[in-house]
């Protein structure tokens, strides 16, 4: 399987090297191992840390950490991958080598037969990249959920289905908590078939959080949005400043966590630059995907699971065989609410839901159709 010249001096198997051990780089590394080459996963993280269900992270840390907080020991398929817990530094595609700072200190130097990257992005105070031990991520959790446990009132500030899930399940965690949602057009939601909007409103107003369409915060200079803040908050059209006691910035401040490749590599916004078959221009036998790679506009490639697409095109790359191109779908699906009492909806791209009963979503859809379906077996 291995092409002419693949293979290094001393080396039977190729070996791929996966940066970035989240939702994608996981499943791409759990794909490959089950080939005949060497896979080696660095990860900032002692495991995985899902950057999915902010709302349910925030409200019921405990249950989301069930479902969505893995040690990698625990994976089945994940046994023959060597994972290094590291941060990336730099990448030196003609020497074929990243180099890697483990947690222990100092540097190392680590050759690939293929990369892929799959480092995400940063977003808000919830997806992070740097080095992280289970310390520092058992502390930011229980400390984003202490914040708004102890408000009386929480605003949401943002549009996307991060912001939505945040209202919807704080509302319902803390039912005496006045919650509102500000986002600036007249419906939140806005990279989703109207229909989704639709269904998240109701359920929003049943669970009693304040609306406020049109209304697009004013940010100070300088400001990040990498933690909870407390009000008033001003908007930019000059309506009455809203105070709450805690702020939730789900602003869609995301960044690629690309600091460690070579500009040549990234589009205009730092972004990885593909091509349909997820290869990236220019240098040979790099490949991207996940939140990373610029893809499509909306960054699809994770959600729309080509993790098992990306793994083939490595192999193929591997034999010299023509690879096969990622078609994303032109509109966001997928959770959007997270779990509620009555279960789990999931959207259609046509915005219809589908909702799994609050009894399938342990027993089935997560025992059975995430782990050991996708994962292919989680240890308990
Ligand atoms: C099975 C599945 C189901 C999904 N379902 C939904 C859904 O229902 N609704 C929805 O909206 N979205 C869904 N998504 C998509 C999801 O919201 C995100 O798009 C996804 O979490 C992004 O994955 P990622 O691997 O690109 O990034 P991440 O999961 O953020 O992984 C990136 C990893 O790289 C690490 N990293 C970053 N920089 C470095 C560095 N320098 N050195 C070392 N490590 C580094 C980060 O710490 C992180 O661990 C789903 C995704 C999957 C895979």
């Amino acid at each position: 399987m291995t092409r002419p010249g693949m293979t290094r001096p001393g080396m039977t198997r190729p070996r791929v090297v996966v940066a970035g051990l989240g939702d994608s780089g996981l499943l791409t590394a759990i794909h490959l191992a089950r080939s005949d080459v060497d896979v080696l996963g660095v990860s900032s993280r002692p495991g995985l840390v899902s950057g999915q269900e902010l709302g349910l992270r925030l409200a019921r840390p405990e249950r989301w950490a069930r479902d969505y907080r893995i040690g990698f020991d625990r994976f089945r398929r994940l046994d023959p991958v060597e994972k290094v817990h590291a941060e990336l530094v730099a990448l030196d595609p003609a020497g074929r080598t990243v180099t890697v700072r483990p947690a222990a200190g100092g540097t190392r130097s680590v050759p690939y037969d293929v990369l892929v990257v799959a480092t995400g992005v940063t977003n808000g105070f919830w997806r992070l990249p740097h080095l992280q031990t289970d310390a520092d991520v058992d502390a930011a959790l229980a400390g984003a959920h202490a914040r708004l446990a102890g408000a009386g009132s929480v605003l949401v500030v943002g549009g996307g289905a991060a912001a939505v899930s945040s209202a919807l399940q704080v509302a319902t965690r803390w039912p005496d908590t006045a919650v509102t949602l500000a986002f600036p057009g007249e419906r939140a939601l806005p990279r989703h078939h109207p229909r989704v909007w639709s269904v998240a409103r109701r359920r929003l107003a049943r669970a009693g959080v304040r609306l406020l369409p049109r209304h697009r915060a004013e940010l100070p200079a300088g400001f990040t949005a990498d933690r909870i803040t407390t009000g008033p908050v001003r908007w930019t059209n000059g309506q009455a400043p809203v105070d709450a006691d805690a702020v939730l910035w789900a602003i869609g401040s995301v960044r690629p966590n690309t600091d460690w490749l070579p500009p040549a590599l990234l589009d205009e916004q730092g972004f990885v630059r593909v091509r349909p078959t997820l290869e990236v221009p220019g240098v040979d036998g790099v490949f991207a995907v996940g939140d990373v790679a610029a893809t499509d506009p909306l960054r699809s490639s994770a959600r729309n699971r080509a993790d098992r697409l990306l793994a083939r095109n490595v192999l193929a790359h591997l034999r010299g065989e023509p690879l096969s191109s990622y078609r994303p779908p032109g509109r966001r699906w997928g959770s959007v609410l997270g779990p509620e009492a009555d279960g789990l909806r999931v959207f259609a791209p046509s915005g219809h839901p589908f909702r799994f009963p609050a009894w399938t979503v342990d027993r089935l859809l997560q025992a059975w159709i995430v782990r050991r379906g996708i994962y292919g077996g989680v240890r308990r």
